[in-house]
């Protein structure tokens, strides 16, 4: 007998926020300096330092809390968070533990064109820690404190997700979100945006929860899947053998695939919170809450259901187009140069987003350096449009324009590349291809449409790929009838 299992899956994310300096001292916060440069004694944990909160890390939380729905509370608190570390100097984390600064809220996600909400508990502000680097060679270890102390909210879902594609679907949404509030670059491969997955299966229908177990050390979208459903499988297995699983946190390993035993999982209690001595109740009055909202920029999913309003595009091409700021604006600047919006779509999505992905253009949180610009891309389209070129010229043509900021059209007059759309001129390769090639015209007579395509490719090689495609194919019907 077995029962079919349902995954229950809850996310942690920690988002490290892109202020200038640290959330408690004037340090900066910036990625990749030399260890140990970006450090005072306050953030390296010196006995007798006071924190100073800083006014922009709150700024933050309120653009995250009002771009998720939460509630924003009047009054919230830092608390103490303590435990052992090499790479926490004082013994203690600031966190905020009963009294968070934003409380419930929801992501919208799409999974396979179907829209669910994703309910969050919280979010809140701590600081990161230190970073411990391990040295295989001379089995050492060395700490970084530069991270620490750099501003992070911490964003916790309900346990509301139900596979590995919703969890993928949960955080694309977050992260997006995130980038368009330009508090968060989003860069899961150097840390900036780290999430733990609380993983469960009960019987399907049941209500209760099963033994959860928390999955860390993921450091890609790809990685948090497959992660998820490696725990989903190995927890139904063992339920299905009769095992008692146990609460635990494991690390999940890309190399071998698998999630493995860390440590048994602290609860709460482990941790002695309390509320943070040395830092005031933080209060955040209806004044402040209302100028972060009069400067908050229009969010993706608004924007995806204005593309499809506005310029017709499909749910998925709005998707693909908004999940970035950058690239919306991008697609928005070609259209305002006059591209009809389904090319222009058409183009980003495939070619330049492609260019973009190779060329490792989208790891910065703003693509500024486009290799095409919206401009010049728009002409492109607008050249295909008109019939003055078609799809294939203006495609070999890309990597041509790469950079040199020049003008398509100009490109396709010096170089004579307008299509043959001529009439007259294409009737007499029509027929001298027809003349060649009576076996294929027969197989395509007896309706093997497949031939079509190898009739059109012999017209397009006489023309050396300048043939109008549409008209091409027109004629050869009407020769073949
Ligand atoms: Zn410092």
């Amino acid at each position: 007998m077995s029962t079919a299992m349902e995954p229950v899956i809850g996310l942690e994310v920690h988002a490290e926020l892109l202020t200038k300096s640290k959330i408690f001292c004037g340090c900066s916060a910036a990625f990749g300096a030399a260890p140990n440069t970006n450090v005072c004694p306050l953030c390296l944990g010196m006995p007798g330092m006071l924190p100073v909160l800083n006014r922009r890390v709150v700024e933050f939380a309120i653009r995250a809390g009002l771009a998720t729905g939460c509630r924003i509370a009047a009054t919230s608190r830092f608390a103490r968070k303590n435990y052992f570390y090499p790479d926490l100097a004082k013994g203690y984390q600031i966190s905020m533990y009963e009294l968070p600064i934003c409380v419930g809220g929801h992501v919208d996600i799409l999974v396979d064109g179907a829209p669910k909400r994703v309910g969050l508990t919280r979010i809140h502000m701590e600081e990161d820690t230190g970073k411990n680097i391990h040295d295989a060679h001379d089995a050492s270890s060395l700490v970084d404190f530069n991270r620490s102390g750099v501003p992070l909210l911490e964003i916790v879902s309900e346990p509301d997700l139900r596979s590995p594609a919703e969890a993928g679907a949960y955080l694309r949404a977050l992260r997006s979100t995130l980038q368009y509030l330009e508090i968060c670059d989003g860069n899961m491969e150097e840390g900036s945006f780290r999430c733990d997955a609380n993983v469960s299966v009960r019987p399907a229908g049941s209500r209760t929860f099963g033994t959860k177990v928390e999955i860390k050390n993921m450091n890609s979208f790809r990685a948090v899947e497959k992660a998820i459903a490696f725990e989903i499988r190995r927890q139904t297995e063992a339920i299905a053998a009769g095992e008692r699983l146990r609460q635990e946190t494991r690390l999940w390993d890309a190399d071998r695939e698998e999630t493995r035993s860390m440590r048994s999982k602290e609860s709460a209690n482990d941790y002695r919170y309390f509320p943070e001595p040395d830092l005031l109740p933080l209060v955040v009055d209806a004044t402040w809450i209302d100028e972060v909202r009069a400067s908050m920029p229009e969010l993706p999913q608004a924007r995806r259901g204005r593309f499809e309003r506005d310029y017709g595009l499909s749910a998925y091409d709005a998707d693909v187009l908004t999940q970035r700021k950058d690239v919306a604006d991008y697609f928005e600047d070609g259209v305002r140069a006059g591209a009809a919006p389904k090319e222009m779509a058409n183009w980003v999505t495939t070619e330049v987003l492609r260019i973009v992905r190779e060329e490792k253009l989208d790891h910065a949180l703003v693509i500024r350096d486009w290799p095409l610009t919206a401009p010049q891309l728009a002409k492109l389209a607008a050249l295909v449009q008109a019939g003055t070129i078609n799809r294939n010229t203006a495609k070999g043509l890309i990597p041509r324009l790469l950079r040199t900021g020049q003008d398509p059209a100009a490109l396709v007059a010096a170089e004579g590349l307008a299509q043959v759309s001529e009439r007259g001129a294409l009737e007499a390769l029509v027929a001298d291809v027809v003349a060649k090639h009576p076996a294929q015209v027969a197989q395509l007579k007896g309706g093997k449409e497949q031939v079509m395509g190898f009739l059109v490719g012999q017209v397009m090689k006489a023309t050396k790929g300048k043939a109008n495609p549409q008209l091409v194919q027109e004629l050869l019907r009407a020769a073949v009838a």
